[in-house]
C-alpha cells in the first residue's frame, strides 16, 4: 500500500492530485521544500453557523479552503451539496491553483462549500444560509477583491454571487471596489457577459482544439474535426447544458445524455434543445420521444462513443468501470471525475484525457474578466466601439470604390460591426483555451511525458516555481 492510500486502500481525493502532482514533479528539478510548499494546502476555514429553518434551528458545515497564495486573490467557485466535506473542498482548492497557473490567470487556487441540498430548501432559506456564510467570511477576512473572490460551482449560480455580493457590500460600504469581491454575478449586477456559458464553452474549444490534432486523432483511430464525432455527455448542469449546446451546434452528434434520474439515448443523435425543452417541461430527460431510456445512469458512460464529457461531480470513472469505458477521447469538463487507478487504466488503453485542469478553465478565465471589468468600472468595448466602427465604416468606402460586384446588407453590417463586450470576452476565452492546449502539448512532446494531465500538472507547476521566485529563496 502506498503512503497516498488509507486503511482500507483507496486513496482520499486530496491524496488523488497529490498522486498526480508527483508523477509531474519527477519531471521537475528543483528544490523538494518547494514542491511540498506548492503542494500544500494554505488555509483551510471550517465553520459551524446556526440558521433558523421553520421552526428550528439547523446548524450548517461550511468550508471556504484556500490552497495557494501565491498570488492574490484567491479564487474559486462555492458549491452546495450534501456530499460537501473537508477533504473534497480541498481538493477543489487545489485544482484551482493548478487550473488558473496554465491559463495565465492571476489568481491562488481557492474552494467554498456548503453542505445542504439546495434543491429541497426553499429559496427563502438558501438565501438565509448564503448571506450567513459570507458574513462569517468578511468576519475572518476570507473575502475581499484583494483576499478571495468566489464565483458559482456546483448547486450555486448567479442568484446566489449577487446575495454574496450585496451582503458584502452592506458590510463593507464605501469600499469602491466591493463589486469585485465576487464573480459570476448576473450581468445586471456587475457582472460580465459571457461567464456564464463560458465553463461550457472553454470545454467546446478545448476539444475542437485536439480533434485538429492528425497525430492524436489517427492515434486513436478517428478522423480530423469535431463534425460527425459521437459524444455523450454525463451531467447537465450549468457546464454540460453549454458544453452541449456549442458540440450540436457545431455539427457533432450528441448520441446521450445522462442525469441523476437517468440517460437518454439516440445512436443518431438528440436534438439538444429539444431534450433541454423537454427537461424544463417534465423536471427529467427521461422519456424524451426521440430517445431510448437508460434506467441506470453510470451506464451511458460505457456506451460506444468517440468522445465522453462527464460534466458532473468527481470519480464517477473509477477502477470498477474503466475497463467498460469505450470512449476513445475524455474530456474533463467536471473537476475530478477520474480516480488515480482508472486514469492508469485508460492511460494503458490509450484513451486520450483531456484534464480538468486545462479544459475546464473556461469559467475562471471569464471570472477574470469579470473581476477586471469590476476593477475598471468600465464595461469591455465602451472606449473602442464606436472608434472601431467609424474604422470600418472608412474600411467598407475604400472596398465600395475597389470592388465591382454590390455589398450585400448583411455583409455590410459584418464589416461594419465594432467589437461588444460578449465578443470581446469570448474572443479573449478562446485564445486562452486554444494557448493553453498547444502549450501543454508543446511540453508533452518535448519532455516526453506520456499523457496530458502529466503535461499539464508540470506545465502549472513550472508557472508556479517562477511566481515563487519573487519571494528570492530560490534559485
Ligand atoms: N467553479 C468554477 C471552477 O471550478 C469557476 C471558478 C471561478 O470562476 O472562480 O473552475
Amino acid at each position: 500500500m502506498s503512503k497516498n492510500q488509507n486503511k482500507t486502500g483507496s486513496y482520499s481525493f486530496f491524496n488523488c492530485i497529490e498522486k498526480n502532482f508527483d508523477k509531474a514533479a519527477q519531471f521537475i528539478s528543483i528544490e523538494k521544500g518547494l514542491l511540498e510548499q506548492i503542494k500544500a494546502c494554505n488555509s483551510v476555514y471550517r465553520m459551524h453557523f446556526p440558521v433558523k429553518i421553520g421552526k428550528e434551528i439547523k446548524v450548517i458545515e461550511a468550508y471556504r479552503v484556500q490552497h495557494s497564495h501565491h498570488k492574490l486573490p484567491c479564487k474559486g467557485g462555492i458549491r452546495y451539496s450534501m456530499k460537501v466535506n473537508q477533504d473534497e473542498i480541498m481538493t477543489l482548492a487545489a485544482l484551482m491553483t493548478y487550473k488558473c497557473a496554465i491559463v495565465d490567470v492571476p489568481f491562488g487556487g481557492a474552494k467554498g462549500g456548503i453542505k445542504i441540498d439546495p434543491q429541497t430548501i426553499s429559496s427563502e432559506n438558501i438565501e438565509k444560509i448564503t448571506r450567513r456564510y459570507t458574513s462569517e467570511l468578511i468576519k475572518k477576512n476570507f473575502i475581499g477583491p484583494g483576499i478571495d473572490v468566489p464565483a458559482p460551482d456546483y448547486g450555486t449560480g448567479e442568484r446566489e454571487m449577487s446575495w454574496i455580493f450585496d451582503t458584502f457590500l452592506s458590510l463593507r460600504s464605501g469600499d469602491v471596489d466591493a463589486l469585485a469581491c465576487v464573480t459570476g454575478k448576473p450581468v445586471s449586477q456587475g457582472g460580465v457577459r459571457g461567464r456564464k456559458e463560458a465553463t461550457g464553452l472553454g470545454v467546446f474549444y478545448g476539444i475542437r482544439e485536439l480533434c485538429h490534432v492528425k497525430e492524436d486523432m489517427y492515434s486513436v483511430g478517428l478522423d480530423v474535426g469535431l463534425v460527425g464525432k459521437k459524444i455523450i455527455i454525463q451531467g447537465l448542469g450549468n457546464v454540460g447544458y453549454h458544453a452541449a449546446s456549442f458540440f450540436h451546434e457545431s455539427g457533432a452528434i450528441i448520441i446521450a445524455l445522462a442525469e441523476r434520474e437517468g440517460a437518454i439515448y439516440n445512436e443518431k443523435g438528440l436534438n439538444v434543445s429539444k431534450v433541454f425543452l423537454h427537461l424544463k417541461n417534465n423536471g427529467s430527460i427521461l422519456n424524451f420521444p426521440e430517445a431510448k431510456n437508460i434506467k441506470k445512469t453510470e451506464k451511458a458512460l460505457e456506451l460506444e462513443c468517440d468522445i465522453l464529457i462527464p460534466a458532473a461531480l468527481e470519480n464517477v470513472i473509477h477502477k470498477n468501470n474503466a475497463n467498460r469505458i469505450k470512449a476513445k477521447i475524455i474530456g474533463e469538463a467536471a473537476n475530478g471525475p477520474i480516480t488515480p487507478e482508472a486514469d492508469e487504466i485508460l492511460d494503458k488503453k490509450g484513451v486520450i484525457i483531456v484534464p480538468d485542469i486545462y479544459l475546464n478553465a473556461g469559467g475562471v478565465t471569464v471570472s477574470y474578466f469579470e473581476w477586471l471589468k469590476n476593477l475598471s468600472h468600465v464595461r469591455y468595448g465602451r472606449m473602442e466601439k464606436k472608434f472601431r466602427e467609424n474604422v470600418n465604416a472608412e474600411f467598407l468606402k475604400v472596398i465600395k470604390t475597389v470592388c465591382k460586384k454590390p455589398i450585400s446588407i448583411e455583409e455590410k453590417k459584418m464589416i461594419l460591426r465594432g467589437p461588444r463586450e460578449i465578443d470581446l470576452v469570448r474572443s479573449g476565452l478562446e485564445d486562452t483555451m486554444i494557448n493553453g492546449f498547444h502549450k501543454i502539448c508543446d511540453l508533452k512532446k518535448s519532455l516526453k511525458i506520456g499523457n496530458m494531465r502529466t503535461a499539464a500538472f508540470v506545465l502549472s507547476i513550472n508557472k508556479i516555481i517562477d511566481s515563487y521566485e519573487r519571494l528570492g529563496i530560490f534559485p
